[in-house]
């Protein structure tokens, strides 16, 4: 048998194939042939690229990864390096997340502190707007009260006095024009009219026989139907003339244009009266001596009424009228108030 020995280590083989696959793949030949010959071998050299181990051939150099120590070695380095990287990433995070958490209960506890303190402020609002509400009801039931009493005062007091006010929406509203719209007007006729009316009874029936009174306060009466007061202390008033006007006039002056408008009508009315003091049905009740001064009144005011010399009967006659009419004030003077305090306690 032929054989073929290897040109560069001296093997010998059995065929041309064999002597070809030992030059590529023996590494101990290949390593002579590199030393000795410098030669680079056609072969592929497969060297681990951790511990440097050569492999001839791609399946040697697979199985040799395969058991690589030093690969290993390596790869559980890097794979233990990678966890703890992991692990230290975590670690950091966790502790951020614990900074964070902790802040978290610090901004929970100082936004509970915080709503505490709205919720307290709330409160104490609260119990200040009850006590607000509470006291305006209680100013609301008094005013309410004032409102009956005032209204009852109204009703019941003769001469009425109205009070102006600028609500508009108020119940117990007066103003000056309804009140001037109610007036009877200032003419001869309602003036002669409202003297025609009083009867010589009237005159010496009562209060003492004091005709000189009893005369003043009749026409006065009378009179207080045509007039509004508006100024008590400087006895302003106003009437509404023929036409439906107002004017604006002095008490007295106006009682004084009455009487001389209605003189005629006043020297009857005396005239009457002496008649009735002379008739049968008084003498018989009436004192000789308030006859007597029944008559002296009588004289007295035919001669004022003549002589226009009435200033004390003017006066009289005056405060009457002021007494009786209509008062529009937009004040409600310290007297009614204080009256109607009365009236409340009562
Ligand atoms: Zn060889
Ligand atoms: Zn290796």
């Amino acid at each position: 048998m032929s054989e073929i020995k290897c040109e560069y280590c001296g093997k010998g083989f059995s065929s041309v194939y064999s002597l070809s696959k030992h030059k590529k793949t023996a590494s101990y030949c290949i390593e002579i042939q590199r030393t000795q010959f410098h030669l680079e071998p056609e072969v592929n050299i497969y060297t681990c690229e951790y511990c440097g181990t050569v492999s001839t051939t791609k399946g040697n150099h697979a199985a040799h990864l395969g058991f690589c120590k030093v690969k290993k070695e390596r790869e559980h380095a890097i794979e233990f390096n990678k966890m703890k990287d992991e692990l230290d990433t975590l670690r950091k995070q966790y502790e951020l997340q614990t900074i964070q958490l902790v802040q978290r209960e610090k901004d929970i506890e100082t936004l509970r502190l915080l709503a505490d303190e709205k919720e307290r402020q709330i409160a104490e609002k609260e119990r200040h707007l009850n006590l607000c509400i509470a006291e305006k009801n209680e100013e609301i039931r008094q005013l309410k009260e004032q409102i009956h009493s005032k209204d009852i005062y109204i009703q019941q007091t003769p001469h009425t006095t109205i009070y102006q006010t600028n609500n508009t929406n108020h119940k117990y509203e007066f103003n000056f024009q309804t009140v001037f719209d109610k007036l009877s007007p200032f003419t001869d006729e309602n003036v002669k009219e409202r003297v025609g009316s009083i009867l010589p009874r009237n005159l010496i029936e009562s209060n003492d026989y004091n005709v000189i009174l009893n005369f003043c306060s009749n026409f006065g009466r009378k009179l207080a139907d045509m007039v509004i007061l508006t100024d008590k202390s400087r006895g302003l008033i106003f009437i509404k003339n023929k036409d439906g006007e107002k004017e604006k006039h002095q008490v007295k002056g106006f009682v004084n244009k009455c009487l001389v408008l209605s003189y005629p009508e006043c020297l009857q009315l005396f005239t009457l009266t002496r008649n009735l003091l002379e008739s049968y049905s008084i003498r018989d009740s009436i004192m000789p001596e308030d006859e007597a001064r029944c008559y002296g009144d009588l004289t007295i005011l035919r001669e004022y009424l003549n002589t226009q010399t009435l200033d004390k009967t003017i006066r009289m006659i005056s405060s009457v009228v002021t007494e009786n009419c209509v008062y529009v004030s937009k004040l409600l003077p310290g007297s009614v108030e204080q009256k109607m305090i009365e009236e409340v306690t009562e």
